[in-house]
C-alpha cells in the first residue's frame, strides 16, 4: 500500500490565494494566468481533480458587479458627474478588478475541491 508522504494541513484559502499546492501549499498551482498545471512540482500532486469550471467567473462577475454598480450609483446621487466620467472611471475598474480577483478565486476554489474532496457527481450502480 502505498503512503502519502506527511504535509502540514494547509488552509485552502491561504494556498488558494497565494495560487499554491493545496497539499504542501509549496509548489505552484497555475502555469500562467489561468490554467492549472499537471501536478505539483513540490510534492507532485496531480492536479487532475481540479476542475473549477465556471465558478469563479460567476463569484466574480457578482462581486465586481456589486462593487462597481454600488459605487457607480453612489457616485451618480452624491456628484452627478457627466456620462464620461462614469466611463473613465467604471469600465477600467469593472476590467481591472475581474483580472485581479480570477485567479485567487480560481485558486480558492480548487484548493477547497481538494479540502473537501470535491468531485464530479456520479450515480452508484453496484
Ligand atoms: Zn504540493
Amino acid at each position: 500500500m502505498d503512503r502519502e508522504p506527511y504535509h502540514p494541513r494547509i488552509s485552502p484559502m491561504s494556498a488558494g490565494l497565494r495560487g499554491r499546492c493545496p497539499r504542501c501549499g509549496l509548489g505552484k498551482l497555475f502555469k500562467g494566468y489561468l490554467l492549472p498545471r499537471q501536478a505539483c512540482d513540490s510534492c507532485g500532486l496531480d492536479y487532475s481533480f481540479a476542475d473549477a469550471g465556471d465558478g469563479p467567473a460567476i463569484f466574480i462577475i457578482l462581486i465586481v458587479g456589486f462593487i462597481v454598480v454600488g459605487l457607480a450609483l453612489a457616485v451618480e446621487v452624491t456628484y452627478r458627474p457627466s456620462y464620461w466620467v462614469h466611463a473613465a472611471l467604471w469600465l477600467p475598474l469593472g476590467i481591472a478588478l475581474p483580472l485581479l480577483l480570477l485567479r485567487p478565486a480560481k485558486g480558492i476554489l480548487m484548493c477547497q475541491q481538494y479540502a473537501h474532496d470535491a468531485h464530479q457527481g456520479f450515480i452508484d450502480r453496484s
